[in-house]
């Protein structure tokens, strides 16, 4: 079967959802869009995106938007949480240009989504609020698709673009449930009077704890998250909480002075359950006929590799690339499942074991310590990830 004009349906207008909307538009392929929210909004935190992200961004035209509202981190720099004491560092800004081809940045979630949903309204995607899918098959190749509020499609290709708790999984026969992680994000911004002169991320680990902040918003803000480890807030589903600095500091212990005094700074806390899946074993759970799985909905991970929108973006480029392609539907969910499923199987393994690399106390903490101190940034940076895809 060959694809049909307006004939793609991409489910959920989530950072994953308008940049699949954006590639595949600008590939020429019809898309319209559904979103079960009333209007598209993101919640009031950061993300970075690595060079491996931001190519793809640049390649979509989004760099000098990106270049106003982003922050471009000269160093991560880790630290320890109890003694404060500097335990390695890994040169970004203009190293991360040279080798990888583009900036290491940091965003607030709001403003990244923004500058997608723009880029997607220009290619004049139709977008649809207010529809939550509810049902999806899949038979015979036939995929039907029908939301809540009644509307019902047929297309050639759902993007399952759902996040955590997709409904779109169902048409894979996927029926398996998030895992909870066992961790706990407190996140919250911290207006900042002026810029800070040089921009970097501050990565505090200590026993079952890290933090992480940098600035967003070109400086104007700083991002401040605090994982620890905790109980399931009653409503796994309902993932944004409101939480209080004293619980924090609470589950925190004894922390070094500069690192409370961030800390104190941040004027309200959320709190966010973390969940995750399985990294994938197979390509059948990206995609299956004219079903392909995209970010969340795929992948959900664990944000210590800071990847998850950036696997989402990642996906969107390779399955507009595929699409490309002179074949069937099937032949490029394929296609796009197959180049998928073994980097973000890697990537979610990898944001594993970097929790349990940053949570570590005792002899592996000493020797996490160690090694950063010796070898610096030889263990800190990733350059298979930051590479990027071709
Ligand atoms: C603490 C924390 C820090 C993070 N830091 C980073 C970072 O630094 N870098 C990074 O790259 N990533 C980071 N991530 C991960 C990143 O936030 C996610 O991976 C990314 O937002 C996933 O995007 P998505 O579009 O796949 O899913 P979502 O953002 O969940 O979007 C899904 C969309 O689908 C809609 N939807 C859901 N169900 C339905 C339905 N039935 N019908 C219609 N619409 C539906 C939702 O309303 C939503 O708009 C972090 C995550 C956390 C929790």
């Amino acid at each position: 079967m060959d694809i049909q004009a307006s004939d793609i349906l991409v489910a959920g207008g989530g950072i994953g959802g308008l940049a699949a909307a954006l590639a595949l538009s600008r590939q020429g392929a019809g898309v319209q869009l559904i979103e079960q929210a009333r209007a598209f909004a993101e919640v009031g935190a950061g993300v970075q995106i690595g060079p491996n992200v931001t190519r793809i961004l640049r390649d979509w035209g989004l760099e000098p938007g990106l270049r106003l509202v982003a922050s471009f981190p000269h160093a991560l720099v880790a630290r320890d949480a109890r003694s404060g004491r500097e335990l390695g560092s890994l040169p970004l800004g203009e190293r991360a240009e040279r080798l990888y081809g583009a900036p290491y940045a940091c965003i607030h979630r709001a403003d990244l989504h923004r500058l997608l949903l723009e880029a997607v309204q220009a290619q004049g995607v139709p977008l649809l609020l207010n529809q939550r899918v509810a049902e999806v098959h899949q038979q015979a190749g036939q995929v039907s698709v029908r939301t809540e509020q009644g509307l019902a499609r047929q297309p050639s290709l759902l993007v399952g673009a759902d996040g955590l708790w997709s409904c779109s999984r169902q048409a894979l026969g996927l029926h398996d449930s998030p895992r909870f992680t066992g961790h706990l994000a407190y996140r919250g911004l911290v207006p900042l009077q002026t810029p800070p002169a040089q921009s970097q991320v501050t990565v505090w680990m200590g026993p079952r704890l890290h933090i992480v902040h940098y600035p967003v918003q070109a400086g104007r803000a700083l991002n401040v998250v605090a994982i620890v480890h905790g109980e399931l807030p009653s409503n796994p589903q309902d993932w944004d909480h409101a939480a209080h600095a004293a619980q924090l500091f609470q589950a925190l212990g004894p922390i070094s002075r500069p690192l409370r005094q961030v800390l104190e700074a941040v004027p309200n806390w959320r709190l966010w359950a973390l969940n995750d899946r399985p990294p994938l074993t197979s390509a059948a759970q990206m995609g299956q006929g004219g079903v392909a799985l995209l970010g969340d909905a795929a992948h959900p991970m664990r944000p210590y590799l800071a990847q998850g929108a950036g696997m989402a973006i990642e996906d969107a480029q390779v399955l507009a690339q595929c699409w490309g392609d002179k074949a069937t539907v099937a032949e490029r969910v394929r296609r796009y499942a197959e180049q998928r499923w073994p980097r973000n199987a890697q990537v979610q393994a990898r944001a594993i074991r970097n929790g349990r690399i940053f949570h570590a106390h005792g002899p592996v903490g000493w020797g996490r310590n160690l090694a950063m101190g010796v070898l610096g940034a030889r263990v800190m940076d990733v350059p298979w990830l930051y590479q990027g895809i071709d």
